[in-house]
C-alpha cells in the first residue's frame, strides 16, 4: 500500500480524506465545524507543500493555544480579530497575534515526514464519525505540534555538540 510522502500516513489519500473533512466543516454542524481552524492547522503542518495562506507561524500559535485552553478560547481569539474593524472591513483576518502564548515557531530545518497520529487515524473509516472526533482531532494537534517542536530542538543542540 503507498504512503503519503509527507505525513507517513498509510493509503496515500491524505487530499481526499482533506476535502471531504472540509465539506464536513463547512456543513455547520458539530462537531467538525468548531474545529475546522484547528483541521486546517493539523493539515497544513502534516502537508507543509500544500501550504494554504496564514503562514505555518499563526497556524502554531492557534493549536498551541487550543491544545492548552481549549476550543473555546481558541475561538475568542478569531472573534476578537473580526470585530475589529468590523465597520470598514467586515472584521480582518485572525493573526498571530490573536493567539498569544506560543512557544516561537521552530523557524529552521526541514518539516518532519513522520507523526504519531494523521489525518488518516482521524477519518477511521474514511467518514471522519461523530464519536470521538473531538479527542481525535486533539491527537492529530498534538501530533503535529510534538513533532515540529522535536525538530526545533534538533536544530538548536545540533550545532552545540558538534563544537569543541
Ligand atoms: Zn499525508
Amino acid at each position: 500500500m503507498a504512503t503519503c510522502t509527507e505525513c507517513g500516513a498509510a493509503g496515500d489519500r491524505c487530499e481526499e480524506l482533506f476535502h471531504r473533512l472540509l465539506i464536513l466543516d463547512f456543513s455547520r454542524r458539530e462537531p467538525w465545524s468548531p474545529l475546522h481552524a484547528v483541521s486546517v492547522s493539523c493539515y497544513f503542518f502534516q502537508h507543509p507543500g500544500r501550504a494554504v495562506d496564514g503562514g505555518p507561524s499563526f497556524y502554531w500559535a492557534l493549536l498551541h493555544m487550543y491544545l492548552r485552553d481549549g476550543v473555546e478560547a481558541m475561538h475568542h481569539g478569531t472573534q476578537r480579530a473580526r470585530r475589529l474593524n468590523s465597520h470598514r472591513y467586515g472584521g480582518r483576518k485572525p493573526v498571530v497575534e490573536d493567539f498569544p502564548g506560543a512557544p516561537p515557531f521552530p523557524e529552521a530545518g526541514a518539516p518532519p515526514t513522520g507523526y504519531a497520529v494523521t489525518i488518516e487515524d482521524v477519518a477511521v473509516d474514511g467518514t471522519f464519525p461523530a464519536e470521538g472526533f473531538e479527542e481525535r482531532e486533539q491527537a492529530w494537534a498534538r501530533a503535529a505540534v510534538t513533532a515540529w517542536g522535536r525538530r526545533s530542538r534538533q536544530v538548536r543542540s545540533g550545532p552545540r555538540r558538534r563544537r569543541r
